[in-house]
C-alpha cells in the first residue's frame, strides 16, 4: 500500500491545562531561538558556517545513533565509555537527557498514532507533534519504568538531572574557539560572539527542528512500504536532513534494526557511520531486519503491481 501526501490531519482537540504552552518552563527552548535570531547580527564568516554545520551534524548523529538507535531501541552494542560519549554529545543538543528522551520515545512506539501517543500529528495536529508536546508541562518528567535497563548507569542519570551542563559546555567551547581564532587568525573574520551564535545557537535550533520533523512530517507525508498500525512514512528528504531517520515507516515496522534505510538506495548516513565505527571496534552487534521483513516488503510490491 503506497500513499503519498499528508493525510489524517484532524483538528487538534481542546488542550488540557498541562498541555498548554508553559511559557516559563519553555524559557530555555525559546531563548535558544532568540539567541539564534541575535546571532544573525554577529556577522558571518566561513569559519562560523563550518562550525555551525559541524556541530549540527555531530549532534544530529548523537541524537540519531545515540539517543534514538542506541538508548531508545538498543539496536547495537557498545562499551560504557562510548555509551557515555553518545549520551553527552546527545545532551549537547539540549533535548534533555538520554533517559527522558528514550522513555518518551518508547512510549511513542508503544502507542504510535493512537490517543495515547505523545506526539501524533494525525490526532493532535502538526504543531503539537512538532513542538507543542515539548512546550507543555505534561511531559517534563518521564516514566522510569520504561527505561529500567538504562537507570542502572549513574552517569546517564547525572547527564539527565543536570541536562543543561552539556549544552552550556558546548556554548563555552564555541565562544572560546571564536575568541582564540580571532587572536590567532584575524583574517578569518570571526570572534567569540559570532562563533557562539553560529556554532551553538543557530546550530541548536537547526538540530531541534530537523529532529522534530521525524515526529511531525514522517507521520504525515511520504510513502508507506509496510502496513504498520500507525501512520509512519518513508520520507526521503527528511532522511537526508536527519542522517537517515526519515525511513520512518521502515523503522516503525522493525524498530530494533540499526539501519533504517533497508536498501542501498535509501540513504542512511547514520548507518554508514555506525558501520565505520564497528570496523574500528567502537560499536558491535549491529542488528539488521530479518529476511521475513524483506519478504513482506516484496509481497507488498507484488500486491501493488497486481492492483495497478
Ligand atoms: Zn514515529
Ligand atoms: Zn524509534
Amino acid at each position: 500500500m503506497i500513499e503519498t501526501a499528508a493525510t489524517h490531519q484532524v483538528e487538534a482537540g481542546a488542550l488540557a491545562d498541562d498541555e498548554k504552552v508553559d511559557l516559563l518552563g519553555s524559557v530555555p527552548f525559546l531563548s535558544m531561538h532568540v539567541g539564534a535570531a541575535l546571532a544573525l547580527f554577529t556577522g558571518v564568516s566561513w569559519a562560523a558556517v563550518i562550525a555551525c554545520l559541524t556541530t549540527f551534524w555531530l549532534r544530529m548523529f548523537a541524537i540519531t545513533a545515540g539517543y534514538h538507535r542506541y538508548f531508545s531501541h538498543r539496536s547495537f552494542k557498545t562499551g560504557r565509555v562510548f555509551q557515555f560519549v553518545l549520551a553527552y554529545l546527545g545532551a549537547t543538543a539540549a533535548q534533555n537527557g538520554p533517559l527522558w528522551w528514550a522513555s518518551h520515545h518508547r512510549l511513542h512506539h508503544r502507542h504510535a498514532d493512537t490517543d495515547r501517543d505523545i506526539h501524533s500529528p494525525g490526532l493532535r495536529g502538526m504543531w503539537w507533534s512538532h513542538v507543542g508536546w515539548i512546550l507543555c508541562r505534561k511531559y517534563v518528567g518521564y516514566d522510569e519504568r520504561l527505561v529500567r535497563d538504562l537507570l542502572r548507569f549513574p552517569e546517564l542519570r547525572f547527564i539527565g538531572r543536570y541536562h543543561m551542563i552539556a549544552p552550556a559546555s558546548l556554548a563555552v567551547a564555541m565562544f572560546a574557539l571564536g575568541a582564540w581564532l580571532e587572536g590567532r587568525w584575524p583574517a578569518l573574520g570571526t570572534d567569540g560572539l559570532q562563533m557562539l551564535g553560529w556554532g551553538f545557537f543557530i546550530s541548536t535550533v537547526l538540530t531541534y527542528h530537523i529532529t522534530f520533523l521525524v515526529n511531525s512530517v514522517a507521520h504525515m507525508a511520504g510513502r508507506r512500504r509496510f502496513r504498520t498500525d500507525d501512520h509512519s512514512r518513508n520520507n526521503w528528504w527528511v532522511a537526508l536532513l536527519t542522517l537517515g531517520e526519515g525511513w520512518h515507516n521502515n523503522h516503525h515496522r522493525w524498530p530494533t534494526s540499526e539501519r533504517q534505510g533497508f536498501y542501498w538506495w535509501e540513504i542512511d548516513v547514520t548507518h554508514y557511520l555506525l558501520k565505520a565505527l564497528s570496523w574500528m571496534g567502537l560499536v558491535w552487534d549491529l542488528r539488521a531486519p530479518p529476511e521475513r521483513i524483506y519478504q513482506e516488503a516484496r509481497r507488498g510490491r507484488t500486491e501493488m503491481k497486481e492492483a495497478a
